[in-house]
């Protein structure tokens, strides 16, 4: 049984001051739910602030991003393991805001979740379409090309860990949601892939969940669906009473 992981991606909103409200807010209600994981994504510059308001809390802190490199001449870039050393269990990894502004492909994701893996963080990998392409029926190709260039030379075992986010990238800041049968079709697909190249516990293990324009009003009608094991949240997530009843909602799916 997949546990349900509810992500808020904070994107550049938020000081460290109210980083620190946010996380004691969110960790006192998550104290109250079970069955789902809920993860917050600060920015940097609060990761530490995040990690310690959420300490001997079942909250999850993810960094946004990181480099694939160890060290190096890389200005404004970090590794993997100095936003493990700052005490982040997770990393967005291709956030397609990370594709389209700052010129990530599939083959840099897939170095990046490699040197996620290699420190030991919880990569939750982002793929989707933009609308061009669902306009022109190549969703599904697209998605095949993502996870199969993104996930290149991960084990089984590395697979059924990881947190999949398909995030169509006309949803995303829209308030366009994808109807629930549209990201079933996607879920379902991409664990269809990872049966076909990964195996059968690897497919079964693996965490799908939807991102783009999620809200607490359409949060339960999406993760009813088998293949949907959670959300990923962007503009909603922002405000913890949101996050909060996005979270409450998606309860009972476990
Ligand atoms: C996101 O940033 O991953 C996202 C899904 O954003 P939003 O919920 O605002 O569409």
């Amino acid at each position: 049984m997949r546990v349900p992981v509810l992500a808020a991606n904070w994107k550049m909103f938020k000081t460290n001051r109210e980083a620190l409200a946010y996380v004691r807010e969110i960790s006192t209600l998550a104290r109250t739910v079970s069955g789902v994981e809920v993860v917050v994504a600060p920015p940097l510059t609060s990761l530490a602030t995040a990690v310690e308001a959420a300490r001997n809390t079942v909250i999850g802190i993810a960094a946004q991003n990181l480099h694939f490199e160890k060290q190096g001449a890389f200005t404004g870039e970090v590794s993997a393991a100095m936003v493990k050393e700052a005490g982040a269990g997770y990393a967005i990894i291709g956030h397609s805001e990370r594709r389209r502004l700052f010129g990530e492909t599939d083959q840099s994701v897939n170095r990046k979740l490699q040197a996620a893996i290699a420190a030991n963080l919880g990569p939750i990998v982002c793929v989707g379409e933009t609308l061009d392409e669902r306009e022109a029926n190549q969703t599904l190709a697209v998605l095949d090309r993502q996870v199969k260039d993104g996930l290149d030379g991960l084990t089984a075992e590395q697979v059924a860990d990881l947190v999949i986010a398909y995030e169509p990238v006309w949803a995303i800041g829209t308030g366009k949601v994808a109807t629930a049968a549209q990201a079933e079709e996607a879920h379902a697909h991409i664990r269809g892939r990872l049966r076909q190249w990964f195996g059968g516990d690897a497919a079964d293990r693996c965490h799908i969940v939807y991102g783009g324009s999620v809200k607490p009003d359409n949060i339960a009608e999406l993760i009813r669906e088998p293949d949907v094991d959670g959300a990923l949240v962007g503009g909603a997530s922002l405000d913890v009473k949101g996050f909060s009843e996005i979270v409450l909602r998606s309860q009972g799916k476990a």
